[in-house]
């Protein structure tokens, strides 16, 4: 991206629709709610869509109860794309990942800026940032404010929501870390912001039944494969049904295999309405988002990746086996 070229977009007040991604975890929201804040500050008239509902555990997030959720305001959400002067796209680079407002982003005849940290953009932005070894699109967005000479503006609202895309896409800390990362947090904790306090909601915020959910997963429904290095956790709709499942209850649970040394590849198995969701997560060079990429129309990190099939919940164990020892060969292992 070349910050001449957006300093005229910037620097106008313009109608902004800032865009993330379906099931938006931390970083979609905290980057999109740190832009949004920004450029309402700068004099911008301000919009965030959300294809889906967040999980009700990032309620806290400074603003989240502005934005729209496309499923519930299809046709506003839409309107609020057709009519603003700017878009900007925010924590992913394929318009599968914005469903149902993706052709009429596809169709806009308006500058749009994609900022991400996925591999592989695709091509429909105007205005690229785009940086595959960024820990987070909150990460990115941070350099974005400082290109522009915005970073005076930053204030604790806006360091809360950087620092929670941060957090939550590094695992606190935990991998995707590089020296920026830590320089960039350095300085925003000097914001005015309460850290402890953002780790507790971040990871001190479940409710008693997900973490129940979290037991059973693990003892009833982990299956260990030794020869592969493998976990799957699978949960079928009567599981859904049985523990009530809602949006965000099974986030974090696929990370929890790899706290056994020899599991190097964990997933989580969902039986959602009209698909089955896999989760994929992985340690060191086992590349999960090439697995989740060739076999299961998906894609994301090297160590953390998604994607979805339309077969029978026996259908999509199946296929997993099938392709779960190949993972070895995407790995430099
Ligand atoms: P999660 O397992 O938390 O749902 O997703 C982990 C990562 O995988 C996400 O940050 C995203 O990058 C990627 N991902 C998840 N689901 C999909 C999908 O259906 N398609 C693509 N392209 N990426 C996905
Ligand atoms: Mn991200």
């Amino acid at each position: 991206m070349n910050t001449i070229d957006i300093i005229p977009l910037i620097k106008q007040p313009r109608k902004v629709t800032i865009l993330s991604h379906r099931n938006p975890d931390g970083d979609a929201l905290g980057s999109s709610l740190a832009m949004a804040r920004m450029l309402t500050y700068i004099g911008h008239q301000v919009k965030v869509i959300l294809p889906s509902e967040y999980p009700y555990y990032f309620d806290w997030l400074p603003d989240i109860e502005s934005v729209v959720i496309a499923d519930s305001r299809v046709s506003y959400a839409n309107t609020l794309i057709d009519e603003c002067d700017l878009i900007i796209c925010l924590d992913f680079n394929s318009l599968d990942r914005v469903d149902n407002v993706s052709q009429t982003i596809a169709t806009a005849n308006k500058p749009i800026i994609l900022i991400d940290h996925h591999q592989d953009p695709m091509p429909f932005a105007s205005y690229m940032m785009s940086d595959p070894l960024a820990s987070s699109t909150a990460e990115l967005v941070y350099r974005f404010f400082e290109e522009l000479g915005l970073l005076h503006r930053v204030d604790a609202a806006i360091a809360t929501c950087l620092l929670t895309g941060i957090i939550t896409d590094t695992g606190s800390f935990k991998f995707n870390v590089n020296p920026t990362v830590f320089s960039i947090v350095s300085q925003l904790i000097t914001k005015g912001i309460d850290y402890q306090q953002i780790q507790y909601n971040i990871f001190n915020n479940m409710s008693a039944k997900q973490l129940q959910l979290l037991g059973f997963c693990l003892d009833l429904r982990m299956e260990v494969v030794p020869e592969w290095h493998a976990a799957i956790i699978g949960l079928n709709k009567a599981d859904f049904q049985r523990f009530k499942i809602s949006r965000g209850d099974t986030e974090g649970i696929v990370n929890y295999p790899l706290m056994v040394g020899d599991i190097w590849v964990a997933v989580l198995v969902t039986e959602q309405q009209n698909l089955i969701k896999f989760s994929f997560r992985s340690k060191g060079d086992i590349a999960v988002n090439e697995l989740a990429k060739r076999h299961f129309n998906g894609g994301g990190h090297k160590n953390a990746a998604g994607g979805s099939l339309q077969v029978s919940f026996n259908d999509a164990i199946a296929q997993l086996k099938q392709h779960l020892p190949s993972v070895i060969q995407y790995s430099s292992i």
